[in-house]
């Protein structure tokens, strides 16, 4: 680790809380739209069909088959038609308010702003996201996690997502920045650490549950990065 001077940060799920706060933007889009309760027996039935849409839908984004205009809304106003209830103006309505109200979330991956206190002072840091410029840029922004990073890159600003290689030398010419002396950090072995490993950078995988690791260090907590990567006892809290 002793050549490694950038590190490259997932933000979804790796330093931004993807889960809780997409969770509760649902719940408040669920709870601002009265005309869907007659429809859908449960706002967990609603979330569970909801996921299973937008993963469908993002997968053909991330092909280039749909564009985001596309994916931000129908994946509203299919979750809609699929509980019987046609109405695109809600649907808009809903995709629209997503977009708004997601960035605003700003519920933290533990220990994360505390672990970007402490690299930043050995390490220069950046974001590589899939995701909408506008709106990652306004989740940095909002969670006051935006001046840590150099650079941030995102998968709408490269044209191309990750795992795909090319994400990440875009990442690398944006940061002046080889891949030798680079790190990947990110919760997804397929999208972080595989797809990094395309363009020469190594990766450290954050997971609770995920043991595939293709011999890349897995972390459970991002305070243990420190003493990976500098051999320093952790100064965190936990
Ligand atoms: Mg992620």
């Amino acid at each position: 680790m002793q050549n490694i001077r950038h590190l490259f940060f997932d933000l979804d799920g790796t330093l931004w809380d993807f889960h809780r706060n997409s969770y509760d933007t649902l719940h408040e889009i669920w709870l601002n739209t009265p005309q869907i309760h007659r429809v859908t027996v449960s706002f967990d039935r609603f979330v569970h069909t909801y996921h299973l849409i937008n993963n469908e839908l993002w997968d053909q984004y991330k092909a280039g088959l749909i564009d985001k205009d596309f994916l931000s809304v129908t994946r509203f106003e299919r979750t809609l038609n699929w509980f019987g209830y046609f109405h695109p103006t809600i649907g808009k309505k809903m995709g629209d308010d997503y977009l708004r109200l997601s960035p605003l979330k700003t519920q933290l991956i533990e220990n994360a702003t505390e672990t970007l206190e402490y690299l930043k002072n050995h390490f220069t840091l950046h974001i590589i996201t899939n995701g909408f410029t506008e709106v990652q840029h306004n989740k940095l922004k909002k969670s006051n996690l935006l001046a840590y990073f150099a650079t941030v890159t995102t998968s709408e600003e490269a044209g191309i997502s990750k795992p795909h290689g090319g994400i990440f030398t875009y990442a690398l010419r944006k940061a002046s920045a080889t891949s030798q002396e680079s790190l990947m950090i990110g919760d997804d072995i397929e999208a972080d650490i595989e797809g990094a490993k395309l363009a020469g950078i190594p990766g450290i995988l954050l997971s609770n549950f995920d043991n595939k690791t293709n011999g890349c260090i897995v972390i459970r907590n991002l305070s243990e990065l420190p003493k990976i990567l500098l051999g320093h006892a952790t100064v965190l809290s936990s």
